[in-house]
């Protein structure tokens, strides 16, 4: 009988736990955590993740701030605002929501970034760190999937992982995460020949592809545990997963949901690294 990772239900439990903190934290210091997002241009996704993470913030009882930029902003200009962020001591941590608009270069904005507030964890030093095992701001998705890992007590050393997807914001890391575990880890991608082959070694399988319901339940193990990092709208609206949720039920042990299953930890990480940087940034 497969279990279904509920990933809703411990992300509430996490963002209760802030609150809490972050109003300890104010009756102590006075300081108010404050994240700060950058949304350039129209992406409807985008505008949607931007309002719920700005409410998650707003209910842990943090300041938050939207700058909203017309598509047509440029490089230079996104940069200088990121620098009077980085020396504003009122702001602890900087999100610029992914994607950018083509003309602008992704790597420029987020090495501009002081790293000490890059509470999405995608700096290059953030993410070298990582690899070095010395951990400092983790990606917020990655980190949540290995935070449901550990909530199910899922044993994950001496475990083959297989992970989907190699993008900086969420295949890179979590494969790191999962090999600093202890796991045997393999990285897949649009050029992996025999996919189905490897996914099905896999005792733990993270999807992060964008297609959906790729993953059927011929590519996955028996007993295996299945993290399913995907959110992809269909034209009905629906949201579904990169997993094929109703075939691989029926063979896995546990698996994550969509929506409810990684999702609602992504925000809670965000949450979470944005606390983390206040207490920081204040010794
Ligand atoms: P990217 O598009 O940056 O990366 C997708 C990865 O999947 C690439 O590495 C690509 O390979 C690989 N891929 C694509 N098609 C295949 C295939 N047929 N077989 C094997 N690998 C394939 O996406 P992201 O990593 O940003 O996001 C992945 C998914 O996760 C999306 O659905 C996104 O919406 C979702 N997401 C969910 C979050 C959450 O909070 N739950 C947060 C962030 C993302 P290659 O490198 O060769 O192109």
């Amino acid at each position: 009988m497969c279990q279904i990772i509920d990933g809703a239900a411990i992300a509430e439990r996490i963002r209760i736990e802030i609150k809490q903190q972050t109003m300890v934290l104010k009756e102590k210091t006075s300081v108010v955590p404050k994240l700060t997002v950058i949304l350039v241009g129209d992406d409807p996704s985008s505008h949607i993740y931007v309002r719920n993470k700005i409410n998650a913030c707003i209910e842990a009882g943090f300041d938050s701030e939207v700058i909203k930029l017309p598509e047509a902003t440029k490089e230079v200009q996104i940069i200088s605002i990121i620098h009077s962020l980085n020396s504003d001591h009122n702001v602890h941590g900087i999100l610029v929501q992914l994607p950018l608009p083509r003309h602008i270069n992704e790597g420029n904005i987020v090495a501009s970034i002081d790293p000490n507030k890059d509470v999405d964890g995608i700096h290059p030093l953030n993410i070298g760190r990582l690899f070095l095992g010395k951990p400092s701001f983790i990606a917020c998705t990655p980190l949540g999937c290995i935070k449901l890992l550990e909530e199910y007590k899922v044993k994950i050393s001496a475990k083959n992982a297989v992970v989907v997807g190699r993008s900086n914001i969420v295949g890179k890391p979590m494969a790191a995460l999962l090999l600093h575990k202890n796991a045997t880890v393999t990285i897949c991608h649009s050029r992996t020949k025999n996919l189905p082959e490897i996914t099905r070694e896999a005792d733990i399988l993270v999807t992060a592809i964008g297609n959906p319901g790729y993953v059927t339940a011929d590519m996955v193990k028996e007993g295996a545990v299945v993290i399913d990092v995907g959110i992809n709208r269909l034209s009905s609206g629906k949201l579904i997963g990169d997993v094929d949720f109703a075939s691989v039920i029926n063979k896995a042990a546990m698996i994550t949901p969509v929506p409810k299953g990684v999702g609602p930890m992504t925000i809670a990480m965000l949450l979470s690294n944005t606390l983390k940087a206040v207490c920081d940034q204040n010794g």
